[in-house]
């Protein structure tokens, strides 16, 4: 790994780091914040191979010396990684950082110390590390990565230099998610409703959503090409399966990307539309309908969206839904 190659996920805090390690400028802790598959940790390390190295170069770590090497395969002796033991970072894990951090730096008289899920610690360890936090010793250098810094108590945070890690573009985080296995179809849909990785993972690894999907296709398909059943298909497989509030936004917000769909094709922007999968149906569509009726279309989902936050009853909502859909 190379800052270069972390500067193409987060340019900012790269140029922001490699400064500070150029001129000398290190904070003793810092607090990284941001979504899952940012690269919070990559750079942790990154940095931190940057503070051992004996060859570093400029900003850069020289990834052959034994610290560097020591450090990337997680046995550096003065380099400790803490993450929650089950639910939560226990007040013993803290200590036990502590008594590490008590003797010197076996080698460089430095020492680092990373803490994954900062957030997961315990009141107890929280209070623990904050002692620690307010009087460091020796040379330290301390990272905390957190996904969550609302629920960090204050008091650390404000001994911490916080830098938020920018989200994941559609693009990487899709291409994230398939290279973990799940499908491109799957994959670009997910992020399509939210750019935090493990906010998709959980969609797709959640059978409602899967189905939640085919069902949304098949009614983009049948408003066009059956509109005389779509109540029927309604009571058939979109009632019974968008039981809840929150599961009928998840539904209005597919619907609302098969429009977007139809609109993209209009314009022959096929290489931006979500369901890919249905290219030969959205042509048919793109077709047939104007673009002002697709726009149309589109607020009237939205309209549906903001009745949905207003609490109205959720079988009546979609009829009037797809009957206005249907009207042009
Ligand atoms: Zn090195």
């Amino acid at each position: 790994m190379s800052w270069n190659t972390l500067s193409d996920k987060q340019p900012y805090i790269v140029k922001l780091l490699t400064n500070s390690i150029r001129k000398e400028r290190l904070a003793h802790a810092y607090l990284f914040k941001g979504n899952k598959g940012t690269g919070k940790k990559q750079v942790a390390i990154q940095l931190t191979k940057a503070y051992f190295c004996r060859a570093r170069e400029a900003s850069e770590p020289c990834d052959d010396c034994s610290d560097c090497k020591r450090i990337d395969s997680g046995n550096h002796p003065d380099v400790h990684v803490v993450a929650p033991d089950g639910q939560s970072i226990k007040i013993e894990q803290i200590r036990k950082l502590q008594k590490e951090f008590s003797y010197l730096g076996l080698e460089s008289k430095s020492k680092a110390y990373i803490i994954e899920h900062a957030d997961k610690m315990t009141t107890q360890a929280a209070n623990s590390l904050l002692k620690f936090l307010e009087e460091p010793g020796q040379k330290t250098i301390a990272f905390l990565l957190t996904e969550n810094p609302h629920q960090m108590l204050d008091t650390i945070r404000s001994r911490c230099q916080i830098l938020t890690f920018a989200p994941q573009s559609q693009s990487e985080l899709s291409y994230t998610l398939q290279e973990t296995g799940y499908s491109k179809q799957l994959a670009q849909t997910a992020v399509a409703l939210t750019n935090d990785q493990k906010e998709a993972e959980e969609l797709l690894n959640d059978e409602w959503f899967v189905q939640a999907r085919k069902n949304v296709l098949k009614l983009g398909e049948e408003l066009h090409e059956r509109p005389h059943r779509v109540l029927l298909a309604l009571n058939e497989y979109w009632h019974p399966h968008f039981k809840e509030k929150q599961q009928v936004g998840i539904g209005l917000d597919l619907l609302l990307l098969w429009f977007k769909d139809v609109f993209l094709t209009q314009l022959e922007e096929e290489q931006s539309i979500v369901f890919n999968d249905c290219q030969n149906i959205l042509s048919v569509q793109a077709l047939h309908s104007s673009q002002s009726r697709v726009q149309q279309q589109m607020m009237q989902v939205l309209e549906a969206k903001r009745r949905l936050n207003a609490n109205m009853n959720l079988q009546l909502l979609m009829e009037q839904l797809v009957l206005r859909l249907q009207e042009g």
